[in-house]
């Protein structure tokens, strides 16, 4: 018998989560039996820490239920022979240190991974994380050479990457981050221009600056106070991929902005919400450039890894706050 830990949401957060709003639990897993429907018994390597969970837990989950995400797990006992023993795999069963499966869902890292690549990359740079920002520059503001991409919080997960990738295609880039390291770390990896958001004077005066012509694309991680901003420094046909609006997450009272009707119609701009999932079916496309660019040097990554299961609520709660550089990720 093998006893997981797993954390459930103890309390709705209000506004910002707290250590005291979550609970780890033991559950009891019951044992692989021969015909049975369980099939394999999996240990979580490493755990995905995403902005996403946060706005799910207060449209979908109810009080005690254990906090969604996915993982890097490990197959420590297999009765399927599609699977064997020691096989690493991405699994979508939350926060929790063990779990059983009957192999539907599962997903093996893509073929001919680099021994020397941290496998934690199947989270982020060559998982969900740069699916989003492959397909959403691609698909959603369908970048083109010569084009200025415009990306806030530039030194997560999904925006290191969306600058990164933006270059490749050989557009000029513009991040903003919430702090100087976290700027410098992305002239480091190549932006062409960089701001901390928190210490300029002027958002207005900051765009102006650092792209006087304005954005043909704006890949928006933010939404809130800064797209408001962000929406006047658009040029005519430009572009706006709506990903995801992290700035409003914690608010318990829905914030009210600036309507963005004048300047969509004045600038005859297309603004598109999309969900990475969208894509499922070119997951392994993805992946595989992804992997490739990875192997090349062409896409750096950063992950901010906090060792310990224990740990998950401090690793939200802080990639919340800002303190993640890349891709936040627990190890167990
Ligand atoms: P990140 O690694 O970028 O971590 C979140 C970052 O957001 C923090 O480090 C912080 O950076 C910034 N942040 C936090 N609060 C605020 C705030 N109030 N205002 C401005 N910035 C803030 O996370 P991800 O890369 O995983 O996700 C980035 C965005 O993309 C999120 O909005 C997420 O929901 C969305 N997303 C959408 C997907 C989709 O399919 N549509 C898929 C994956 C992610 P800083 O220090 O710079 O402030």
């Amino acid at each position: 018998m093998v006893t997981a830990k797993a954390w459930a949401l103890k309390k709705h957060f209000e506004g910002f989560p707290k250590p005291s709003d979550f609970d780890l639990k033991t559950i009891e897993l019951p044992k692989l039996k021969e015909g049975g429907k369980w099939k394999l018994l999996l240990e979580s390597v490493f755990l995905s820490i995403d902005p996403y969970m946060r706005l799910y837990s207060r449209m979908d989950m109810k009080e005690g239920d254990i906090m969604p995400g996915t993982q890097v797990a490990r197959i420590v006992e297999s009765k399927n022979p599609a699977f064997t023993v020691g096989t690493f795999v991405v699994a979508n069963s939350g926060w929790r240190t063990h779990f059983i499966s009957d192999g539907k869902g599962l997903q093996l890292l893509p073929p001919a991974w680099p021994e020397s690549l941290p496998r934690s990359l199947a989270l982020g740079a060559v998982g969900m994380p740069g699916l989003t920002a492959y397909f959403g520059l691609l698909e959603v503001c369908k970048i083109k050479p010569g084009e200025t991409v415009l990306v806030n919080a530039a030194a997560g997960a999904v925006g290191s990457l969306v600058g990164q990738i933006a270059k490749i295609l050989d557009c000029k880039v513009v991040g903003c981050a919430g702090s100087d390291p976290k700027v410098a770390y992305l002239k480091k990896i190549g932006f062409d221009e960089a701001f901390n958001y928190k210490t300029v004077t002027s958002l207005d005066e900051a765009l102006s600056n650092a792209s006087p012509d304005g954005y043909d694309c704006f890949f928006d991680n933010v939404g809130g106070e800064f797209s408001s901003v962000a929406i006047n420094h658009m040029k005519k046909y430009g572009r706006i991929a709506v990903c995801g609006s992290i700035s409003q997450y914690n608010d318990s009272v829905p914030q009210k902005g600036p309507y963005i009707q004048i300047p969509m119609i004045l600038k005859e701009l297309q603004m598109e919400g999309f969900i990475v999932y969208r894509w499922h079916k070119r997951r392994e496309e993805g992946l595989k450039v992804l992997l490739k660019w990875i192997v090349e040097g062409k896409l750096k990554y950063h992950e901010q890894v906090t060792e310990g299961f224990k740990n998950m609520p401090a690793a939200f709660i802080g990639m919340l706050k800002g303190e993640n550089l890349g891709k936040a990720v627990v190890k167990v």
